[in-house]
């Protein structure tokens, strides 16, 4: 089954927002605590409640002021509170993947870094399974070259610390300059269900500049391989016009599907 929805409520209220999504037919969305994470729970559980009634499979986004690699151990709790809150709020939603960008290389090599981070994940992990929150990290693939978080390293974290991950196809193709989804699916045979977020991206050498509105000639090429390998995925669309792309997505998938069906 392929998901679609937007980064965010496409309404000011959550719950007008989903049920706005249900009317224009999208069927996932991610709940952005960007600058912070102050949903009560209590909102967050009647959100949930409508969700899973309306059948919109909801997944949340931590705040992005996360450093899991920092030299300061005060930024590295801060940060795992953040994610922790987030949790939270994920657990009453009903939210299967809490995605989040780990931290930064900084002064650190890569193996140090990798280190330093899953300590923290496991530190999380334990904090989540104690108070029986029902969700799952979701570590996302980023996009800058100075940020932990390639395909490889997620992968390996994944394995080592059964972690969920999230796939931004657009930070990957930011991050190493071209994308191959050919490739990227061969490596991710093992994943039941891959959460995933798509966009148009600037870059330069460095990575990540922002996300652009998306091109269809872009989309096509991740649809096809979607379509050719029957993955189980959910593409939360992170570009400027969030659920204007998602339902454009829709189009180009359903147009590949008559395309195959007409052949
Ligand atoms: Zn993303």
């Amino acid at each position: 089954m392929i998901r679609l929805g937007p980064a965010g409520s496409p309404l000011k209220s959550t719950l007008d927002g989903i049920r706005y999504l249900k009317k224009i037919n999208l069927d996932a969305m991610e709940v952005e605590f960007t600058y912070g994470v102050r949903m009560k729970n209590e909102l967050a559980k009647k959100i949930g409640e409508l969700a899973e009634k309306l059948e919109i499979k909801l997944s949340v986004h931590a705040p992005y002021y996360i450093n899991l690699a920092s030299k300061d151990k005060e930024k590295i709790e801060a940060s795992k509170k953040r994610i922790l809150d987030s949790c939270e709020r994920a657990h009453y939603l009903k939210a299967s993947h809490v995605v989040f960008h780990s931290g930064f290389y900084g002064e650190l090599d890569k193996e140090k870094c990798y280190n330093t981070i899953k300590k923290g994940i496991t530190e999380i992990q334990d904090e989540i399974k104690s108070k029986k929150l029902k969700t799952k990290l979701a570590p996302e693939t980023t996009g800058k070259t100075s940020q932990f978080g390639s395909l490889n390293e997620l992968l390996r974290m994944r394995d080592e610390t059964k972690c969920n991950v999230c796939i931004d196809f657009a930070h990957l193709h930011a991050r190493d300059g071209e994308i191959n989804y050919s490739d990227v699916f061969n490596q991710l045979q093992d994943l039941k269900h891959i959460h995933s977020h798509f966009s148009g991206i600037e870059f330069s050498e460095k990575g990540e500049k922002r996300h652009l509105v998306m091109e269809k000639k872009d989309f096509i090429l991740l649809a096809r391989e979607i379509l050719k390998r029957n993955i189980d995925i959910t593409i939360i669309c992170e570009s400027p016009v969030t659920w204007k792309d998602s339902l454009e997505m829709k189009r180009i998938i359903d147009e590949l599907k008559n395309e195959k069906n007409n052949n």
